[in-house]
């Protein structure tokens, strides 16, 4: 029998996803910090959320960042315990 197709779950900005398994451009730009389990650079707290840097460009070069990233396409881990309590996270221990 075939699952239900679950409701797209928007993304909330937890930094879950990054902090946990950081993207292919953190990993050819910051291989170091991914090497010693360091939060991806462009990762920023704004306050209330995490963002991109990266998404956040303007123009080509940030839709370019936004397609390759999903962005818009709905949370991709939408089960993580994160998403309840968003907050500045010192790393993937900082539970
Ligand atoms: S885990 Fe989901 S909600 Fe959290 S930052 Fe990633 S996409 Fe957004
Ligand atoms: S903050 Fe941006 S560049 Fe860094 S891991 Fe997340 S998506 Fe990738």
């Amino acid at each position: 029998m075939m699952g239900r197709i679950r409701p797209k779950e928007e993304c909330v900005g937890c930094g879950y996803c990054c902090i946990q398994k950081p993207c292919s451009f953190c990993k050819i730009m910051y291989p170091e910090h991914v090497a010693d389990g360091s939060i991806c650079p462009l990762l920023e707290w704004n306050g209330e959320r995490y963002i991109c840097r990266l998404v956040m460009m303007p123009g080509k070069d940030g839709n370019f960042y936004r397609y390759m990233l999903w962005v818009g396409k709905g949370c991709r881990n939408y089960l993580n315990p994160w998403r309840k309590d968003v907050r500045p996270r010192r790393g993937i221990d900082d539970v």
